[in-house]
């Protein structure tokens, strides 16, 4: 039984604030331990519940933020970018279920570093006519693939934004939210082991759990956070602009929706 843990920086404990987040201070430095301990105590936990295989995929930023050399050895490890499934790659290899770890709430939610894909890119994602975050995003590309969501770590905001997306996968919070740039954090830890603890029972009950797949073909509408923005994301013709700062698509899959989203965000870097 293969797990996939997808690692993210801003829902792990001590993380509050857009400095940890970015490469090129001590602050991030400290962040990036902090996340490869979360990420070893959700890989120990694995396989103590079961699993026979762990592949660790590192899904924040430029994708290379985890320390390889201090990961639990038993895992392999995913880094480095681009890739075609992003935050979720590695979930094509036959995975038994998807790990969340350390992941955040979506755009305009009250949580602590909450945005979806892009801060500086996208206001809001909606997909169906639904407010859609990053857990929403990729565990419909998860579902595609057969692998369902077993474990959500991160804060209080997103355990309770995951809970109704996959009902009967484990919600641990590391920390509880205090606006956007605060939150009250368990110690590493106890985050640990809270993490651990929640990733066992995750390995050990995923075989009950149901896919709730995106209904497809999916209508995406991204909203901006400027019109230049929108300017730009409406020069790729499969995007329909709908009015100042909105443009919407329609995609034959979640995995293929992800695609589009990351290219725009890629894009956006040409107006930072
Ligand atoms: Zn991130």
């Amino acid at each position: 039984m293969k797990i996939l843990i997808s690692v993210d920086i801003e829902g792990i404990a001590g993380v509050v604030d857009p400095e940890q987040t970015r490469p090129g201070n001590p602050e991030y430095e400290r962040a990036r331990r902090l996340m490869t301990g979360e990420a070893s105590a959700a890989i120990r936990g694995a396989f103590d519940g079961g699993a026979t295989a762990v592949l660790v995929n590192d899904s924040h930023g430029n994708f290379r933020n985890l320390i390889a050399e201090d990961l639990d050895p038993r895992a392999e490890l995913i880094q480095g970018k681009p890739r075609e499934l992003a935050m979720m790659a590695g979930v094509d290899q036959d995975c038994a279920a998807v790990f969340l770890v350390g992941w955040h709430a979506r755009a305009r939610a009250p949580g602590t570093l909450a945005h979806t894909v892009n801060g500086f890119a996208f206001g809001r994602i909606v997909v169906n006519g639904a407010e859609t975050g990053e857990a929403g995003l990729y565990g419909a590309v998860a579902a595609e693939y057969n692998a369902p969501v077993a474990l959500c770590t991160g804060d209080d905001a997103f355990v309770a934004e995951t809970a109704p997306l996959f009902p009967g996968a484990i919600g641990v919070a590391v920390k509880r939210t205090l606006g956007q740039r605060a939150a009250s954090c368990l110690s590493p830890q106890a985050a640990a082991a809270a993490i651990a603890a929640g990733a066992k029972e995750a390995a050990a009950r995923c075989g009950e759990l149901r896919l709730r797949p995106v209904q497809v073909p999916a209508t995406l509408r991204v909203e901006a956070t400027g019109v230049a923005l929108a300017d730009l994301f409406a020069t790729l013709p499969i995007l329909r602009r709908v009015d100042a700062l909105t443009v919407e698509f329609t995609s034959p899959t979640m995995r293929h929706a992800i695609r589009v989203l990351n290219s725009l965000s890629a894009m956006s870097s040409t107006l930072r």
